[in-house]
């Protein structure tokens, strides 16, 4: 484990679930020090209970990302307890897949919302405070679908290429932080559970029946926060090796 001159305070979203709840487990296993938000308290602080029984820092906060203030709030307060934020991870995420043409606009909108909006409120809530302490390390969670189309996934595709780009641009913005765009392919995990379009349903269910485990994404996140300052792991894509 990481000797605690080494451990980190790192802000993570989603955590109530798949890859924000095993990329807690492993974070706080290495010895960082994390602060985890999601809606779902309930789940936070059980993981928080099972995560301190073992020895490991973990503070939890309800949030919601399409909040600016909840963002701010989640940053100040990891500020104020520790006095600074190494690593920001914008996990949160949601993916209720339809094709177009079955105009669910509530559910295009909530994409935008969550997937967007709430990259781009915890960049808001963390940067400045990064820009001050002279260091910071931006991860966000795109998905293969940042980089390929599919039908029945043309908005959560349109928000995970703007996850892509505002990452690229934030990277060439900021000369003391570092920006990873982290993009699994299936991964494990309630993602699919919300989707209410069934042909898209089906579909996924046969696209799902290769998935990486989320402790895989876990591990590749570690691996972007392990390198050495000034070098920044700018996009990583994670498969699971049957994918094609
Ligand atoms: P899960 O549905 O298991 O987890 C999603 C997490 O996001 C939950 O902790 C949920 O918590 C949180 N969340 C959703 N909406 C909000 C909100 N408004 N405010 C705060 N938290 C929110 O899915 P995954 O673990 O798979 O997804 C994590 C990320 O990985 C997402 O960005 C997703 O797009 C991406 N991804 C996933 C892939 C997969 O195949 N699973 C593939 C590629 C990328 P709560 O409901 O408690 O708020």
């Amino acid at each position: 484990s990481t000797p605690s001159g080494t451990a980190k305070v790192i802000v993570l979203t989603g955590a109530s679930s798949g890859i924000g709840e095993a990329t807690a487990r492993h974070l706080a296993r290495l010895g960082h020090h994390l602060f985890i938000g999601a809606r779902r308290l309930d789940r936070l602080t059980a993981l928080q209970d099972e995560l301190r029984a073992e020895g490991c820092h973990v503070e939890v906060m309800q949030l919601d990302v399409t909040r600016l203030e909840d963002l701010q709030g989640i940053a100040s307060q990891t500020h104020a307890t520790h006095g600074r934020i190494d690593v920001l991870i914008n996990n949160a995420g949601v993916m209720p897949l339809s094709p177009l043409a079955a105009l669910k606009i509530d559910e295009w909108n909530r994409m935008l919302d969550v997937n967007v909006r709430g990259v781009l409120h915890g960049i808001a809530a963390a940067l400045p405070i990064m820009q001050a302490q002279g260091h910071g390390h931006i991860i966000n969670i795109a998905s293969i679908g940042a980089y390929q189309v599919w039908p029945s996934s043309a908005v959560y595709c349109a928000s995970k290429f703007a996850v892509r780009a505002i990452s690229d641009g934030l990277r060439q913005e900021t000369d003391a932080i570092r920006v990873t765009l982290v993009s699994p392919g299936v991964v494990e995990s309630e993602l699919a559970d919300h989707i209410t379009d069934e042909t898209a349903r089906a579909a996924m269910r046969e696209f799902r029946r290769i998935a990486l485990p989320p402790q895989a994404v876990a591990q590749a996140i570690a691996y972007a926060i392990a390198q050495p300052d000034g070098v920044d792991v700018n996009e990583l894509i994670v498969r699971p090796t049957a994918s094609p």
